[in-house]
């Protein structure tokens, strides 16, 4: 019999991994083993407009999970967002409390512990990169479209990162090859107008489909009445998809992505994933496109999982 110490020492087993999601209505925090497996979630209502109560109750979450661990556990969290590469303080933060704040430094000093931070499209494309819908393939695009547009691009299942932190922030161009029913361009909350955002988004579906018929709804009213056969809803979806494909047709053009995984709210369109695809192709410059369009494979928890992959320990730093 081999002895003990010349036994190897289980993988899986001693790995655990603390993730928070920081959302606007709630925050969210999980552990899980190295395979990827929750064995721990919990949830709390954002303090929403307070910031030290946002850290507290981060700090709770926090530890809770080292509680189910029963070990000290480093953080990885997922915000709106992203750190000033100038002074490290949060700027893009659609929880404007966090704006002006430096989170991290604020973190780390607060939970005594190494925490690391991406932006929650990010956190959403690592872990649909990891083992998610993206799992296996070279480069993904993760794509965010909810109440706001965002993106984040994996490469070999780490994160992209750059000079000034946001990378696959495609949600602030400008919607390319507008078309006249196109203009005046909506302003965008960003300062600019004509965004993607501004016609992607989940508002700005309603933005669109009000100005066309005068009624206002919010858009998941619209995808089903679309889907019952309402002709104005079906022209509203309709221009949303093809408004969809024109937008990502210039990330095929420009970063040529295997697969390109949507995730929020507006990603259980079922039918997005068959048209928009044949709606892109006019727009990519190849004969063929080859890129895939996935629904997420773990759908509103890839946030809080991509935020946990930030310390997977078969990597040394998840950004790249
Ligand atoms: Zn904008």
């Amino acid at each position: 019999m081999p002895s003990r110490t010349t036994r190897p020492k289980p993988p899986a087993e001693s790995t655990l991994l603390a993730g928070i999601d920081l959302g606007g209505t709630k925050i969210e925090g999980v552990l899980l083993d190295g395979a990827g497996r929750v064995l721990h979630r919990r949830r709390l209502a954002t303090p929403a407009g307070d910031y030290a109560g946002t850290l507290d109750a981060v700090a709770q979450l926090h530890q809770a999970l080292e509680r189910a661990a029963g070990r000290t556990l480093p953080l990885g969290i997922g915000t709106p967002g992203s750190p000033s590469p100038a002074d490290g303080r949060m700027r893009n933060a659609n929880s404007t409390c966090l704006n002006g704040r430096p989170l991290l430094a604020d973190l780390e000093a607060r939970l005594e512990r190494p925490v690391r931070m991406a932006n929650d499209a990010d956190c959403f494309t690592l872990s649909e990169a990891v083992d998610g819908a993206g799992a296996g393939h070279r480069v993904v695009f993760g794509v965010i479209i909810g109440t706001g547009v965002g993106g984040g691009i994996a490469v070999n299942g780490r994160l992209l990162g750059g000079p000034n932190r946001i990378t696959g922030e495609w949600g602030h161009n400008p919607l390319p090859r507008r078309n006249d029913d196109e203009r005046p361009v909506p302003p965008c909350y960003c300062g600019r107008h004509g965004c993607i955002e501004t016609f992607l988004s989940g508002p700005g579906m309603s933005l669109d489909h009000q100005q066309a018929s005068g009624e206002s709804l919010p858009a998941h009213a619209i995808v089903a009445r679309a889907l019952a056969g309402d002709p104005q809803a079906e022209a509203t979806l309709a221009r949303y998809e093809e408004r969809l494909a024109r937008a990502l047709a210039t990330v095929i053009n420009l970063l040529d992505p295997e697969v390109i995984v949507l995730g929020g709210g507006l990603s259980q369109i079922e039918r997005l994933y068959e048209r928009v695809p044949e709606l892109w192709r006019r727009h990519v410059f190849s004969d063929v496109v080859n890129t895939r369009l996935a629904p997420p494979r773990h759908g509103d928890s890839s946030g809080v999982r991509g935020a946990a992959w930030l310390w997977n320990p078969a990597r040394d730093d998840m950004i790249q």
